[in-house]
């Protein structure tokens, strides 16, 4: 399948609009990048980027594909628009019981850990053990996204609007993040709403990225860190609330110390549709889509965009693992096998 749009509209700039935006252009497409500025979960992402993940300490999906590139695209960028966007950094992995350490341990000789393994590291007081993995990071976002603004907006690519969410053009490619799914245009999403803490201390360990106790803390720089994060899947507002905020303190107290400042707390929706494995393609006459980002959008948003452009102009249809359409038509078939 191959379109012919004489220009595109791509609605939306969190990751997944601004990447495939860079797609477009590197590709000499025409395209209006349009935002609504309301937000979205890119704004307040903590940005990480960790091969190794969950309490099983399973490697990213497909992450031997998607970081190569995803570093090679930031790093481009970087270029364009003359800001810091990769930080790379160790990830400290901290196992907080015996039972979760020998689960880590018994991970080590797999082929898919092995090669983001560095090391087992002493293990700092009231831990079970603690690994260094390799080749994680954080991608500044609010640097891509800004600076990638302001590079479209002088080039006379970047609008701010509001689309309808109710009909739909054929040019529009819909990179709506969590409000594009939650209108169900896509089947059952299963979004997330997070809480997210700013942090500042003088006093934690800023050369790591720390992952343990069911959260993470993210560096910064200049003494700041994120930390979080939280799970809600039913109330999906973007309202920070106190029970978030008392367990993201506690996730503090274990990954960083006792001396910090809460200096903000923010919420957002992750746009979920089959946990952190995201989906493009066409939308019938309704135009295109690349949504589903989930928790992993750093790591998967320049892998999905490329994939997009590349069918948008060559007509090159992905794996159907990625496909919209497959997973629609998945979606329908399950649901009448539901009960
Ligand atoms: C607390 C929290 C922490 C996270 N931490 C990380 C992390 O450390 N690493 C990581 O990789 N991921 C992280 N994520 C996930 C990450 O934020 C998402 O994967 C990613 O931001 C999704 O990007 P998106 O472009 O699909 O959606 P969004 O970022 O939500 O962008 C959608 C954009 O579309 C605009 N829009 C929507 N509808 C319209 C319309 N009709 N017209 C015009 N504009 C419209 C919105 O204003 C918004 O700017 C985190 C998420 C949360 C909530």
């Amino acid at each position: 399948m191959k379109t012919n749009a004489a220009s595109w509209t791509i609605v939306g700039q969190g990751l997944a609009g601004t990447c495939l935006a860079w797609a477009l252009w590197r590709r000499g497409v025409a395209f209006t990048l349009v935002d609504s500025g309301v937000g979205g979960s890119s704004r307040i992402a903590a940005g990480m980027v960790n091969p190794l993940t969950g309490k099983n300490f399973e490697p990213s999906w497909r992450i031997g594909e998607f970081l190569p590139e995803a570093l090679e695209f930031y790093a481009g960028v970087e270029a364009m628009i003359h800001r810091k966007i990769w930080h790379p950094f160790p990830v400290l992995r901290l196992a907080s019981s015996k039972k979760e350490w020998t689960k880590i341990l018994s991970k080590f000789e797999s082929p898919e850990v092995a090669p983001w393994v560095k090391g087992i590291v002493p293990c700092p007081p009231s831990w079970a053990g603690a690994v260094e993995v390799r080749g994680g990071g954080r991608v500044d976002t609010r640097a891509f996204l800004d600076g990638s603004r302001d590079f479209f907006e002088r080039a006379g690519h970047f609008q701010v609007g509001c689309v309808s969410q109710e009909s739909f053009k054929s040019n529009e490619i819909r990179c709506e993040g969590a409000s594009g799914l939650m209108t169900g245009r896509y089947g059952a999403a299963r979004c997330a709403k997070g809480e997210i803490l700013t942090i500042r201390s003088d006093h934690w360990d800023a050369g790591h990225i720390r992952i343990g106790a069911g959260g993470w803390l993210v560096p910064q720089g200049g003494g700041i860190f994120k930390v979080g994060s939280t799970y809600e899947w039913s109330e999906l507002d973007k309202k920070p609330t106190e029970k978030a905020r008392i367990r993201i303190e506690e996730i503090a107290h274990r990954l960083g110390g006792e001396l910090y400042e809460v200096t903000d707390q923010e919420a957002e929706v992750r746009p979920i549709l089959r946990r952190s494995q995201p989906l493009i393609g066409p939308l019938g006459d309704s135009g295109w889509m690349l949504n589903g980002l989930g928790s992993k959008g750093t790591l998967y948003a320049p892998g999905m965009a490329r994939r997009l452009s590349d069918w948008l102009v060559d007509g090159t249809e992905p794996e159907p693992e990625v496909d919209i359409r497959v997973f629609l038509k998945q979606s329908t078939h399950d649901e009448s096998h539901g009960d």
